[in-house]
């Protein structure tokens, strides 16, 4: 079934909070609602809108956007070892990790409290805490608008990496996800090597599935920014990866900078971009309704008021101050329409 809405306001359907408006917004369930959109008075412009916690939108949009609102969860495969599922693109990809660690089941809890529907995860692979997405994902289901089938894609064909996958590429402007396909472990495995989750786990007496989703949690909410109380998309720009011996001259100068290896990559390394934009000195650093958040660098936020393009202005600057002090090129993760 689907619900349409014309000349709709989307503050509410962004994260950043900024006032937007859409001229119509369709909520679709199945296939069939893409096919009877796409066949009837095929959109000229489109967007796929989860829950638009990685979208911002600059201007009001002229097109349609599509949202998803199927959350059915299925249990299709399961031995002693492991349960496979069947997600659909609706779903909250929260709602879901705890549906997970209720029932026992191993392998989303880093990725706990991660704002996103269970259609945007594949896009760009999110991840936090050492995990990502494609660590349990087996498939994903996608309608082409090119030809209006349905294509099961396996995990291997999405070009899965650090916050990219095909529908980032070949795919952009061609699959909306239906839905998405697991498989999680009912045999434990702890994945406790990233950042201070192993502290906090401890903390709370041992690495049960309970105790690291909590610790996830915890940790979560101390360091970013509640996106109902102060708007936000997360982490705004990408770590960006460069050439070791780039890292090498600015290790050189500055002994305490983060620095990543890559699994299967020697010859390039991770850099900290938080890191990099606090010590450019623009940590708490605001421009009229817009600002760097004060306790992550990494985050722009909203203070009240902004438009897009204040956003944009600011993102603008603080990638020209990581430029001139370091000589590297940070990008957004966000989407920017
Ligand atoms: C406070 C905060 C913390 C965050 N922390 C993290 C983090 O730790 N790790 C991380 O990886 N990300 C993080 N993010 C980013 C965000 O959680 C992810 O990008 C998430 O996947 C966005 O989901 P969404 O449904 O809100 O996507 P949207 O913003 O609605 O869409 C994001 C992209 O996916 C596309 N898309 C959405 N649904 C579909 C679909 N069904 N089919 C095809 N394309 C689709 C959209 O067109 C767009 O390109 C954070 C964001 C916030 C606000």
């Amino acid at each position: 079934m689907k619900r349409i809405y014309n000349d709709i306001n989307l503050a509410e359907r962004n994260s950043f909070g900024v006032v937007q408006r859409a001229k119509t917004l369709i909520e679709f369930e199945t296939a069939d609602d893409l096919r009877e959109i796409f066949s009837e008075q095929r959109p000229d412009k489109w967007y796929v809108l989860g829950e638009g916690n990685n979208t911002l939108f600059t201007r009001d949009w002229d097109g349609v956007l599509l949202t998803p609102v199927a959350r059915g969860v299925s249990v299709i495969d399961e031995d002693d070892d492991s349960m496979s599922l069947r997600v659909e693109a609706g779903a909250n990809w929260d709602e879901l990790v705890e549906w997970c660690v209720e029932r026992g089941l191993w392998g989303m809890e880093n990725l706990s409290l991660i704002p996103s529907s269970v259609g945007a995860a594949p896009v760009q692979n999110i991840g936090a805490y050492g995990a990502e997405a494609k660590d349990v994902i087996t498939v994903v289901e996608y309608f082409d608008t090119r030809d209006l089938s349905v294509v099961r894609l396996d995990r291997e064909a999405c070009s899965f990496a650090y916050r990219e996958s095909i529908f980032k590429h070949e795919l952009k402007g061609v699959a909306i996800i239906l839905a998405v396909e697991f498989k999680l472990s009912k045999t434990p495995r702890p994945n406790l090597g990233y950042g201070d989750v192993i502290g906090e786990v401890e903390a709370r007496g041992g690495a049960t599935l309970r105790n690291i989703r909590d610790a996830v949690c915890a940790i979560r909410s101390r360091k970013l920014p509640d996106t109902k109380v102060l708007g936000n998309a997360g982490s705004f720009f990408k770590n960006p990866i460069v050439d070791v011996a780039v890292a090498d001259r600015l290790t050189a100068e500055y002994p305490e900078m983060p620095r990543y290896a890559l699994p299967n990559d020697m010859a390039h390394v991770k850099l900290a971009a938080g890191w990099l934009i606090d010590k450019a000195g623009l940590k708490g650093y605001r421009e009229g309704n817009v600002g760097v958040h004060d306790r992550q660098a990494l985050v722009l936020v909203n203070h009240g008021g902004a438009t897009g393009s204040e956003v944009i202005a600011l993102s603008q600057r603080v990638c020209r101050e990581v430029k001139s002090r370091f000589g590297v090129d940070i990008v957004p993760e966000v989407n920017i329409l």
